[in-house]
């Protein structure tokens, strides 16, 4: 049994004072919430109060990226060890917005990927074709390629402190949604490029997130698959309701397993 990660990624949305306010809303609707894990990236200027409002909560606290250096002169960017210091344990890399507007290439993310899991910080390593790319029949090999060469150099053991997320850009932000046979089905090809690359038992364990146009009325049926451990959520993770109604999916989804 994996233990679905919901996570939050409120990109560039939130000020201080709403990302404490959402904090401190979530963490009693999440607290009976058992079999599940929580995590909140907000922008890297609502970390503190973010990681200040879930203190005694079971609710972590992620970057949305970091650089892949440690320190240097590097104007505008952010370390990994500097997230873990600020009271990150996760860390979102390889996102396609990241890919899309900020030249993150497969090597960049695999530098960034490394650099994190070498600061200790867990990483949310984020693979999907385009629009253009699934018409094109070509997403087995976009994704074959952003997982191996993401997933460069890094050990089975790392594999244990990270997990995917397969989210398929046509379906980021649009309310289109990847039909959750769509889901299985990437996320057991994703899961087989893992196996052979680093064995069944790392293939097995490794939660794979879908991400995706994840809302609260479509959560439960997505995360009911087999193949699908977990959700990363952009839109509707800005609201408590619905971030807590995801979050209440997943425990669900456990208890199902359970019975
Ligand atoms: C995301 O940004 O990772 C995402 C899945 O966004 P949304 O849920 O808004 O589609």
């Amino acid at each position: 049994m994996r233990v679905p990660l919901i996570a939050a990624n409120w990109k560039l949305n939130k000020t201080i004072g709403e990302a404490s306010d959402f904090v401190r809303a979530l963490a009693p609707k999440v607290k009976g919430a058992q079999g599940v894990e929580v995590v909140i990236c907000p922008p890297f200027t609502a970390i503190a109060a973010v990681v200040q409002g879930a203190a005694g909560s079971a609710i972590a606290v992620g970057g949305q990226d970091c650089y892949s250096k440690t320190s240097g002169a590097f104007t505008g960017e952010v370390s990994a060890p500097m997230l873990k210091d600020a009271g990150c344990t996760w860390v979102i890399i390889g996102h396609s917005e990241r890919r899309q507007f900020f030249g993150d290439t497969d090597d960049v993310a695999n530098a960034k990927l490394r650099a994190a899991l070498a600061a200790g910080v867990q990483v949310i390593f984020c693979v999907g074709e385009t629009l253009d790319e699934r018409k094109r029949g070509e997403m087995d090999s976009v994704l074959r390629r952003q997982v191996l060469q993401g997933l460069k150099g890094v050990t089975e053991a790392d594999l244990g402190r990270m997990a995917l997320a397969y989210e398929p850009v046509w379906a980021i932000g649009t309310g289109v949604t990847a039909t959750p046979e769509q889901a299985d089905e990437a996320h057991g090809f994703v899961r087989a490029l893992v196996r052979a690359q680093f064995g069944e038992t790392a293939a097995e364990s490794l939660r794979i997130q879908y991400g995706g146009s994840v809302k609260p009325d479509n959560a439960a049926d997505l995360l009911s698959r087999q193949e699908v451990d977990g959700a990363l959520v952009g839109g509707a993770s800005l609201e408590v309701e619905s971030f807590a109604a995801i979050v209440a999916a997943g425990a669900a989804e456990t208890a199902r397993v359970a019975r």
